[in-house]
């Protein structure tokens, strides 16, 4: 039989590599929200604690869940959106707070339970989505009794332009967040997420929070990426066609053939997160020479010009992620970011863990 299904691999060597590499003469955690940027948050996370990884960052409290189930007890995992006090789930997952009013529901929560709770507290320098704001800060430096039962951990900030070196709003946050942690009593800081671990010592902090440098995407997008691949994706040719010169192809007949060509047509579609924003724009990888898609992408299926290379059968697999199209790459084509590719990967690929 035909293996037709799609294979998404995930290299965790290379992913525990990243980490390691990130690591290098300072103390990072791993950002794991989101099911680990779409590559499976267990065997990401167990990855991570066996390279050296001992601090980890979700956006959800289930997500904190799922990751504590996978890897154990001890390490610090840190629930970026924060999460009420007395959460029956919550266990020894540890909250963002992001405001005033989650200062204020922990310390009343850490009085009545007379234990110090632990917590980590956000500052915004520049983002207005979530942190304490300069009012709020304010408030705070006056009066550090509002931190009264709190064990806080960290005081924690996050860049809005780290990617673009040369943006004014990067030194403005660190030089802010130095302020602001001067009128704090002294914590432990965490301040750069992937791209601001490249950005110089003004980002260095206690603790880094590298997220998608770990899974392949480039940190650094005006020089070569300095990450290793992660992610591999592959997908079944299910039938080879020929078609005349003047054949529409695909929903929508937006791409008719210019000449008599020989068309793949491939098991993966915008219902696996192979976006349909690529139409018309993307390359495959057949037998290590691209071959350009063709027409629309549907919900499963997607059509490739294979008539420039050698005759491919039915269950040769055209790569749609390798060293030849990145999930940046693919990104660069659908007008997005590579997180936004990761991130949407579908749950129909047959999913291989190598390198573990
Ligand atoms: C997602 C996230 C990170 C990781 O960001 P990357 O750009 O993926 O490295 C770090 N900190 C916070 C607050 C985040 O939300």
């Amino acid at each position: 039989m035909m293996d037709i299904e799609a294979r998404l691999t995930i290299n965790l060597a290379a992913l525990a590599a990243n980490w390691r590499q990130l690591a290098e003469g300072r103390r990072v955690g791993a950002a794991v929200k989101a099911d680990g940027y779409g590559l499976g948050a267990p065997p990401v996370s167990r990855a991570l604690l066996a390279a050296g990884c001992r601090h980890f960052f979700v956006a959800h409290l289930a997500e904190g869940v799922a990751v504590r189930a996978a890897i154990g007890p001890g390490p610090m995992i840190a629930i970026l959106n924060g999460f009420p006090p007395g959460h029956p789930e919550a266990g020894d997952l540890i909250p963002v707070l992001n405001g005033l009013p989650d200062l204020a529901a922990w310390t009343t929560t850490a009085r009545q339970a007379g234990r110090p709770l632990p917590a980590i507290l956000h500052i915004d320098t520049g983002m207005a989505r979530l942190g304490l704001d300069a009012t709020e800060l304010n408030r705070l430096a006056a009066d550090h009794g509002l931190l009264a039962g709190l064990d806080l951990r960290y005081v924690m900030t996050h860049l809005a332009c780290a990617d673009a070196p040369e943006h004014p709003l990067n030194a403005r946050q660190a030089t802010r967040f130095a302020a602001a942690c001067a009128r704090l009593p002294p914590l432990p800081r965490s301040f750069a997420n992937s791209s601001g671990l490249f950005l110089g010592p003004d980002f260095a902090s206690d603790l880094g929070r590298p997220g998608c440098a770990l899974y392949g995407i480039n940190p650094t997008p005006a020089r070569p990426n300095p990450m290793r691949q992660v992610v591999g994706l592959e997908a079944p040719i299910l039938q080879i066609r020929e078609i005349p010169a003047g054949t529409p192809v695909g929903y929508g007949a937006s791409w008719t053939a210019p000449r008599p060509s020989r068309t793949a047509t491939v098991a993966a579609g915008y219902a696996d997160g192979y976006l349909r924003a690529l139409s018309g724009r993307a390359t495959g990888i057949l037998a290590g020479r691209p071959v350009p898609l063709v027409g629309r992408v549907s919900m499963d299926l997607i059509t490739f010009d294979v008539t420039d290379v050698p005759l491919p059968a039915p269950g040769d697999r055209i790569g749609l992620i390798g060293p030849g199209q990145t999930p940046d790459d693919l990104a660069t084509a659908a007008g997005t970011i590579g997180y936004e590719i990761l991130t949407s990967l579908g749950a129909r690929y047959r999913r291989e863990y190598t390198g573990a």
